[in-house]
């Protein structure tokens, strides 16, 4: 009788319950030799384009076969992503006129400026400047800066962060959480499907969460970004930064008080104004295009196999800086070995699966992350397969090398539906989901789910826990800020033997279970009623929603 009861139970289950087989494909052993290899020096850093590329491609697309995928991109295991460097040369100066006389400003000091055109010398001349506010069109929240003002051929001042950073309403644009409107890639894309010819952020520290020397280091020197067939005509001649004693001294030059616009900005009235001064700026470059790899394995759906659940790893980090004394090699041991081995680990135990899940399942290891999200914008441009197809994209970037946690962190928490799979399958295992404690830095929109995310997709993206299992709460945060002060982005950022794996390996089973539980499931989990990229998705999937 026992026996008899005992198979109904599992009967019961069967759709929800994870074979343990499948689990133990995911362990710390695999997973630290993936890691150890991926970071060591003689992948020279995994910089795109480089010979470490090339090792890196070679090892993922063998591993990949020895797991028994399939190419991911037809016969073919990479997809090809054409890229750019520009260099904008900072021999430039943004001068601004109004009906009698001229005023200049400098490069670095009160404004940083480049094209993302590939071409040799880009130029505006005269150009109408408008003021139009934080530079949003929100239809969730009523909210268009460019109502009723056309902003062709010109250049545009628009204000960083989003209202809600200054109301800290959770009405308006989420309070002080930044919402996608919020960053400065919005900010250049929207002015560029405006139509403006150009397009400024005015830096203010506290917004921006970072100050005006970041702005300029990181807007200097050559730019990677990704080639569209118009050669990024489409994109404004001229983007920058200006700081903020600039802006107020250009308004002053136009006879108008920054402060004031800067106020009326918050409210949904606001009306975008022309300044009735002219903006001038010309700059040369240097472009240089080359081709790099995303990395593509493939489990095929049984019975949809059509339909298909996204993993993805930036394979890439920074390369190798020869004017370095000592140590040269950025190993991004953490960032982002751990999540390229963590996609491996994975694919390992949906291989472990007999049938295999209901739905495709694509492991897809990206490149170019540290330039900019690059390989994940080109595949959320020219995927491989269809997103109205794709159930939803999980992205690793970043495991716990520190041992079991009692949490894992959801960054972006309450976006959407996939949180709920996440909750089940961790408090099956005793844990907790929790929110980032620091959503106003904007996390969700700096990795490469983020790619997924703006075209509909519904997205997951975690962070490992800091409630230790042994050593407390205390210990994790100390250990972050840790991991930020003496290795983020540093050459010390290396492989470590003493490595406790164990937390990473619970994260990934996580990942797995929910992955799982798309691919043998109906369901087309959704982004919260609210949520900005809501509206993508609802059109992709042909207006009203289809949860079942
Ligand atoms: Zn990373």
């Amino acid at each position: 009788m026992m026996i008899v009861g005992l198979m109904l139970f599992v009967g019961g289950c069967q759709k929800n319950s994870v074979p343990s087989d499948a689990l133990n494909g995911i362990d710390p052993v695999g997973l630290a030799k993936h890691i150890r290899t991926l970071s060591s020096d003689a992948f020279e850093g995994r910089k795109p384009t480089s010979r470490g590329e090339d090792l890196t491609i070679e090892y993922m697309t063998r591993t990949f076969e020895g797991l028994g995928l399939e190419p991911g991109n037809g016969t073919s295991w990479v997809q090809e992503v054409p890229m750019v460097s520009i260099t904008s040369d900072p021999e430039m100066t943004l001068t601004i006129e109004r009906d009698e006389g001229v005023r200049d400003f400098s490069y670095g000091s009160d404004f940083v400026a480049w094209t993302q055109r590939v071409i040799d010398m880009s130029v505006i001349r005269a150009s109408e400047m408008i003021f139009a506010g934080y530079g949003i069109v929100a239809p969730e929240y009523g909210w268009n800066d460019y109502e009723g003002i056309d902003v062709r051929g010109k250049t545009v001042i628009v204000l960083v962060n989003d209202p809600g950073f200054v109301t800290d309403s959770v009405a308006q644009f989420n309070g002080r959480s930044m919402t996608y409107y919020g960053r400065w890639s919005y900010k250049y894309e929207e002015a560029a499907r405006q139509g403006a010819a150009g397009v400024f952020i005015v830096h203010e520290t506290e917004a921006a969460g970072y100050p005006w020397e970041v702005v300029v280091g990181s807007w200097s020197g050559p730019q990677f970004g990704l080639v569209t067939e118009d050669a990024n005509l489409s994109r404004p001649s001229i983007e920058g930064w200006l700081t903020r004693t600039a802006a107020v001294e250009l308004f002053a030059y136009a006879g108008l008080t920054f402060s004031e616009f800067e106020e009326r900005a918050v409210y949904r009235d606001f009306q975008a104004a022309p300044l009735n001064v002219r903006a001038n700026i010309a700059i040369q470059t240097q472009v240089e295009r080359s081709i790099s790899n995303n990395v593509a394995g493939r489990i095929v759906g049984s019975q949809r196999p059509d339909e298909v659940v996204v993993y993805i790893a930036h394979w890439d980090h920074l390369g190798r800086d020869e004017s370095l004394e000592g140590d040269q090699i950025f190993n991004g041991a953490l960032d982002n070995a751990t999540g390229t081995a963590g996609l491996i680990e994975v694919a390992e135990a949906f291989t472990l699966l007999d049938p295999p899940p209901a739905r495709s399942v694509l492991f897809l290891a990206v490149t170019a992350e540290e330039q900019g999200l690059l390989g994940s914008a080109y595949y959320s441009d020219s995927p491989l397969y269809p997103l109205n197809k794709t159930v939803a994209a999980i992205n690793m970037d970043g495991l716990n090398t520190l041992g079991p946690t009692n949490d894992i962190t959801i960054i972006g928490l309450g976006n959407s539906e996939l949180d709920a799979y996440l909750e089940t399958a961790a408090s099956a295992h005793g844990r907790v989901v929790k929110a980032d404690p620091e959503p106003e830095k904007g996390y969700f929109y700096r990795s490469d789910h983020f790619n997924f995310a703006k075209e509909g997709v519904p997205a997951l993206y975690t962070h490992a826990g800091i409630d230790h299992v042994e050593l407390g709460e205390q210990y994790g945060r100390d250990m972050r800020q840790k991991y930020v002060a003496e290795r983020y982005h540093k050459p010390t950022d290396e492989y470590d033997g003493t490595w406790d794996l164990d937390g990473a390996v619970d994260d990934l089973r996580l990942l797995f279970e929910v992955g799982y539980r798309l691919a043998q499931g109906p369901d087309w989990p959704n982004w919260a009623e609210n949520n900005e990229f809501r509206a993508a998705r609802d059109q992709m999937m042909g207006g009203v929603r289809t949860n079942n």
